[in-house]
């Protein structure tokens, strides 16, 4: 590698990071003025939670560092040993990797160490999906993030605003668009054949000449200690409705083990419901279950990022998602049985709604990458408040 080639350094923690940096990590791989260093930890080393980093190394990616920092046990206390951990590992990463620039993306606690590991050290932290609202620690997380970034690259022009609104200098504020659209863009939509599903999952095989509804529910930090019955008034919601239900388990966040306990727990006695349940697909396939489901149901981001774009119906349930900006396809639920069989049923009905570009055009990774290749990268920030 020639020596004046900046180098972009991406942090990968969890499948989330990856789904939504994979295109801007081949757009500095291509590009004449970046070179790429990877770093890849955390939940995407685990295969509890489907091993993205075998995933990213099938894709053509070599890491340059792998780095376990996911402290067993998914409660509150591990969440904040995990990103102690995470600034002691990443310090000794970025130390070694020296980059020009570190690339984070989004609110999670993986991020947050990265973001105070890079900035403690001088390096220049780029922060993409800045100034977006939603619930549970991610907002506060989130926000703080942006106050220790140098770039911001967010995903909606109301999120761009609010991040200038909270003091960071206009020009180091740049549009891209989300980079989970990037994915939709660039794959076949069409569902792999049925062997494909054949092999993969526990409960019912999924036929993918069926319709079905998508399943996807996280732990809400906040709400520590609910989340078994959370998600069990989506499951009992959804128990009688007579569509195949693709059930994915949850990310690792606090409360990870209560919400798999609770969807173990009605596996096991409704086994012969239409239910099949997978721990993680690769992106491309994930995008297909979005693009074709009848309905999506839960608090997954992806159905309100990658679901305006593609007009699949969705019904967003609890305030894991509360006051983020979204698009027609999206109602939202309580967590309550009724609520929530009924409004999955309407959107059925409804079908799917006309594409919205709120979360932009697909080409996130590609504006990322001009922009890193020329932008100032001074770390001497300026409050504008
Ligand atoms: N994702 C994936 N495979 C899966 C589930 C999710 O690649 O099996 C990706 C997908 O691109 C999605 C992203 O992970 O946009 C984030 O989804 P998730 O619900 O995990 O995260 P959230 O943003 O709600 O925390």
């Amino acid at each position: 590698m020639s020596k004046n080639l900046r180098k972009v350094c991406v942090v990968v923690a969890s499948r989330a990071n990856y789904a939504r940096i994979k295109h801007l990590m081949k757009a500095i791989q291509n590009s004449e003025h970046l070179e790429l260093q990877l770093v890849v930890g955390a939940s995407a080393m685990l295969y509890k939670f489907g091993r993205v980093y075998d995933v990213i190394r099938q894709d053509g990616f070599e890491p340059d560092y792998q780095i376990h920092y996911l402290v067993e046990g998914e409660n509150l206390a591990t969440q904040a040993k995990s990103t102690g951990l995470g600034i002691i590992e990443l310090s000794t990463a970025f130390d070694s990797l020296k980059p020009d620039v570190v690339v984070t993306v989004a609110d999670r606690f993986e991020t947050m160490a990265t973001a105070i590991a890079a900035s403690y050290l001088n390096i220049p932290l780029a922060h993409v999906q800045g100034g977006e609202i939603s619930g549970n620690i991610d907002d506060s997380v989130r926000h703080a993030i942006t106050k220790l970034s140098h770039l911001h690259y967010p995903a909606t022009e109301q999120s761009a605003e609010r991040v200038r609104r909270m003091g960071e200098e206009s020009w180091r504020v740049h549009w891209s668009g989300c980079p989970s659209i990037d994915i939709l863009i660039n794959t076949d939509l069409r569902l792999p054949e049925k062997e494909y599903f054949e092999t993969r999952g526990t409960g019912r095989i999924f036929e993918p000449s069926e319709p079905y509804i998508l399943v996807l529910q996280h732990p809400v930090t906040t709400s520590f200690g609910h989340g078994a019955q959370q998600i069990s008034e989506t499951m009992y919601g959804l128990k009688d409705i007579p569509l195949m239900k693709v059930v994915l388990w949850p990310n690792s966040d606090a409360g990870s083990d209560d919400l798999a306990k609770s969807i173990r727990e009605f596996q096991n006695t409704y086994h012969d419901l239409p239910f099949s349940y997978h721990i993680n697909f690769k992106p491309e396939i994930f995008a297909a279950l979005l693009a074709n489901a009848k309905c999506l149901v839960g608090n997954s981001s992806s159905f309100i990022r990658e679901g305006s774009y593609l007009g699949t119906p969705a019904v967003i349930v609890g305030d894991r998602q509360a006051g983020r900006e979204h698009g027609q396809n999206v109602v939202f639920a309580n967590y309550d049985r009724k609520d929530i069989q009924q409004k999955v049923i309407a959107q059925v009905e409804h079908g799917h709604y006309p594409v919205d570009h709120l979360f932009g055009d697909g080409t996130a990774g590609e504006r990322i990458a001009r922009h890193l290749e020329t932008i100032d990268l001074n770390i001497m920030k300026r409050c504008t408040y």
